[in-house]
């Protein structure tokens, strides 16, 4: 190791980012390792050891690299999907830390499998950016919304230029004062979506600046609304809006959950809908964002967008035999191309599930692994609210989590 840069990394006369200038990516990651070592004497056994394709990480995926985090990886299902893209048996990658979680999913999927499966819907998929322009006054405002309606093929085509599975659908403009928000909403395929829908929206803004008297403030104005809890994501979607339900006899849950359809009723009616109401919660759910946050953080998805999948609302409703169950994922926003999907861990989880990178037709791929996320949100909230229901919960925590 050359002790001379390390030194220098040490008292910060080269940047951490400079030493990849230097050195080749192996030895700067060691390197900033080392200087992080000494600076805060810890020893790194765990974080030094991976396998990833570093030369390509550090390409896409991370700046200043010192190693890799673990985390353990548990496996639930089978889970039976009966969707447009996802049909047959699934086994669910989960990678969490939280106890008990991975032993819910199972019950859940157990419980669907014996009801014969999930039926998966996907209603919509669109992927937004909304930018910010500043106008002169609201009759500017009114203006460029007009110029936007007027030239929407144009914009259309600017974007075109910039991605070949991207499609942009629509142009949506909100205004607050001469505040001008236009929310694009595109196709992005397999892809999650979000840099493609950044540079391609970039490039349609050229054009809005160049005819119009306006300024542009940022290019995400918030109204996208990417990563924050919000309410036009729940009422518009963004990403996939995905809806799974079953319908599960009483003998079902009687076996498996030991309770009854009456009580989970009454659980989800009192919990998920009241209790969520009475908190002011955009989700009305018992834990989409558990479900989501290991599937995502398994298969490459960015785990900041499971802010979006906690958008679920949960119904369950008595019939004649059992209960109906259903969970509604209005902005859940999955890729099986691009991000952190393309790292060997993570790839591998896209391959039990069948939907490893680009799909055939494009789009396909990434509409599958929606459809199995929101049948594993249906049966992480069917065992949750069942172990409710028979007054479980804290039991199953202090045998599986403590
Ligand atoms: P990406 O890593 O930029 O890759 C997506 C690209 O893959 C597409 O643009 C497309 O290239 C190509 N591609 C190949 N086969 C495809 C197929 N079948 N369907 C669709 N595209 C295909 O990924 P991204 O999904 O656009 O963005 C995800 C990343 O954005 C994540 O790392 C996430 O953390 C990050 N992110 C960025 C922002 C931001 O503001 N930029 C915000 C949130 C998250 P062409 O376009 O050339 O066709």
């Amino acid at each position: 190791m050359d002790r001379e840069l390390l030194e220098k990394v040490k008292r910060h006369e080269i940047s951490f980012h400079e030493v990849d200038k230097i050195l080749d990516v192996h030895a700067s990651i060691e390197l900033r390792r080392t200087a992080i070592s000494q600076l805060t004497g810890t020893i790194f056994d765990h974080i030094s050891n991976y396998s990833m394709d570093v030369e390509v990480v550090t390409k896409r995926n991370i700046e200043n690299m010192i190693g890799a985090i673990q985390m353990p990886l548990g496996v639930a299902g089978p889970l039976r999907v009966n969707g447009e893209y996802a049909g047959g048996d699934f086994y669910l990658p989960l990678a969490t830390t939280e106890g008990a979680l991975v032993a819910s999913a199972d019950r859940g999927c157990s419980v669907i499998l014996a009801s014969g499966g999930a039926n998966v819907r996907i209603f919509k998929d669109e992927m937004t950016r909304a930018p910010v322009f500043n106008t002169k006054d609201i009759i500017g405002a009114k203006n460029l919304v007009d110029w936007v309606n007027a030239n929407f093929e144009r914009l259309k085509e600017k974007a075109k230029g910039t991605t070949r599975f991207g499609e942009l659908l629509s142009i949506d403009a909100y205004t607050a004062g001469r505040n001008v928000y236009l929310r694009f909403a595109y196709d992005t395929k397999d892809a999650m979506g979000m840099n493609m829908v950044t540079i391609a929206t970039d490039a349609a803004v050229d054009l809005i600046l160049s005819e119009n008297d306006v300024e542009l403030v940022a290019l995400s104005g918030n109204m996208c609304s990417d990563k924050k809890p919000a309410a036009i994501n729940a009422i518009l979607g963004r990403g996939k809006t995905v809806s799974a339900d079953v319908h599960i006899d009483k003998k079902i849950i009687q076996e498996k959950l030991k309770t009854t359809p009456e009580k989970m009723a009454d659980v989800n009616y009192r919990k998920n809908i009241l209790g969520s109401a009475r908190a002011g919660s955009i989700g009305l759910n018992a834990h989409a964002a558990n479900i989501a946050a290991a599937m995502f953080i398994a298969c490459g998805q960015d785990p900041a967008h499971v802010v979006e999948a906690s958008n679920a609302i949960t119904t369950m409703e008595l019939t004649a035999d059992g209960l109906y169950c259903s969970v509604t994922l209005p902005s859940l926003n999955v890729g099986t191309v691009g991000g952190g999907t393309r790292i060997g861990t993570q790839q591998e989880c896209l391959k039990m599930l069948g939907v490893a990178g680009a799909g055939e037709p494009p789009g396909a791929n990434s509409k599958k692994l929606a459809e199995i996320i929101a049948a594993a949100v249906l049966a992480g909230e069917i065992s949750l609210v069942g172990a409710l229901a028979a007054r479980h919960l804290a039991k199953a925590h202090a045998t599986l989590g403590r």
